[in-house]
């Protein structure tokens, strides 16, 4: 007999599991699958780093949203993921990112987010391993947050499967099923499944399974290190963001983690099937290192640290992708994360499942639905030069991410 479900969830990344847990609050009997072991792929691999002012309204009030529901998630489920109300701070050595930094604690005050400048002996007061007295201009962010990625991406299956949520391991869609215009189901290698929703959050994988024109995205590799223990480090001292070096270090498992975004990333138009077959290269966090070498000497070397990385997805307009699959009714997509998937998946996932729920919804977020890109004709050499650029420029723009 034919399985069935209300909906079908492909993939158990923060993304999958998040809607795979709002799903179950909303009452849909619902079936996570994932082609490997659930929560093993990039997500817990990530640095768990969540800023609250974006470059938008819009994007704002989602990861606004998104810290609340983090507060919120510890709390209710009893499941601990690692959170850190560290707040941030961002350096500017250029007086071009110094600029940016104060039109950012404009945008803050006018979307009533907490920040301001500090000076170098504040900022070294917050985090005494900073040496910041070149510095054209510091802003710290006291709402910001970090959290444990592992803990958070098996925490939310967790969460969803007490909730009724029945997962699926090692079981791979190889086709989502349709009928007519509308989505009926999924095939895996163990058979097929019925259900009337299927969202796609495959994360690297969930363009090539989509099969949609409409989710120009590409997986790129990103990479940090842990360092050893050192004795000045405390969970709750700031995230750390230096801009023109387009690097970050928060405090991690008694040392410190530090990542960044280097100009000629490893794009994977081809991801390989899991995340433990893609290439590392400490080269590249050893020179994001040196880079930081003025404001972290510390991190001179990186001796003993322990490098990790994972496939998130670069999109062409450096925007999600979360919505509706243009031309199949019932098909979802919650991906696209440009680096910023995982802190803002309770936020992004409530949002999916309220469009699930009552589809005039998508409105409220125009800008991320892939419907945006429906009939367009991008040709891969844009959409590459374009993932290319906005990785590598990441936090270099009025608009900056800074997300992860
Ligand atoms: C080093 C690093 C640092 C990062 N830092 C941050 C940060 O500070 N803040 C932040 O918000 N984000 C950060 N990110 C990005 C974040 O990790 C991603 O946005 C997020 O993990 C994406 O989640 P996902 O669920 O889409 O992907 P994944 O975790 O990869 O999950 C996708 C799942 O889909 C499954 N799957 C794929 N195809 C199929 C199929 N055909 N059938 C069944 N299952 C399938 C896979 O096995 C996988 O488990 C970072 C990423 C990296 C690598």
């Amino acid at each position: 007999m034919t399985e069935t479900a209300d909906a079908i969830v492909i993939g158990s990344g923060a993304l999958g599991g998040s809607v795979a847990y709002h799903l179950r609050r909303a009452g849909y009997s619902t079936l996570l699958l994932d082609r490997h072991d659930i929560a093993s792929q990039t997500s817990p691999r990530a640095a768990g780093l969540s800023a609250v002012l974006r470059p938008s309204a819009l994007m704002t009030r989602l990861a606004r949203r998104g810290a609340e529901l983090l507060l919120d998630f510890e709390r209710e489920t009893g499941i601990p993921i690692g959170l850190h109300r560290s707040g941030s701070l961002k350096l500017a050595r250029s007086a071009a990112l110094a600029e940016q930094l104060r039109q950012e604690i404009r945008r803050a005050a006018a979307y009533g987010v907490e920040a301001r400048m500090v000076n170098a002996q504040e900022a070294a007061r917050l985090m005494p391993l900073l040496h910041a007295e070149a510095a054209a201009a510091i802003a710290y962010f006291p709402e910001d947050l970090y959290l444990d990625p592992a803990l958070f991406t098996s925490g939310v299956a967790e969460a969803a499967r007490r909730l009724g949520c029945v997962s699926k391991p090692n079981t791979m869609v190889e086709e989502i099923l349709l009928d007519g215009g509308r989505v009926c189901g999924v095939r895996t290698a163990s058979g097929i499944i019925s259900a009337p929703v299927v969202v796609d959050a495959a994360g690297a994988w969930a363009r090539g399974l989509a099969r949609s024109a409409a989710l120009p995205m590409i997986a790129v590799r990103h990479q940090l290190v842990v360092t050893r223990p050192i004795a000045e480090v405390r969970a709750e001292q700031p995230v750390t963001r230096v801009l023109d070096a387009n690097v970050y270090v928060r405090p991690c498992d008694g040392g410190l983690m530090l990542g960044g975004y280097e100009s000629e990333p490893l794009l994977l138009d081809e991801p390989p099937a899991s995340v433990e077959d893609m290439p590392l290269d400490l080269a590249i966090l050893e020179g994001l290192a040196a880079a930081v070498r003025a404001e972290f000497p510390i991190l001179s070397d990186l001796e003993g640290a322990k490098l990790r990385g994972g496939m998130p997805t670069m999109t062409l307009d450096d925007e999600h992708l979360i919505g509706p699959v243009p031309g199949v009714d019932g098909f979802f997509v919650i991906g696209g994360c440009n680096v910023g998937g995982l802190s803002t998946a309770l936020s992004f996932a409530e949002t999916l499942c309220g469009i699930i729920a009552d589809p005039s919804a998508a409105v409220e977020i125009a800008p991320l639905l892939p419907a945006r890109f429906a009939g367009r004709d991008i040709p891969e050499a844009s959409l590459r030069q374009a993932c290319r650029l906005h990785y590598g420029q990441h936090y270099w723009s009025d608009a900056a991410r800074a997300t992860g």
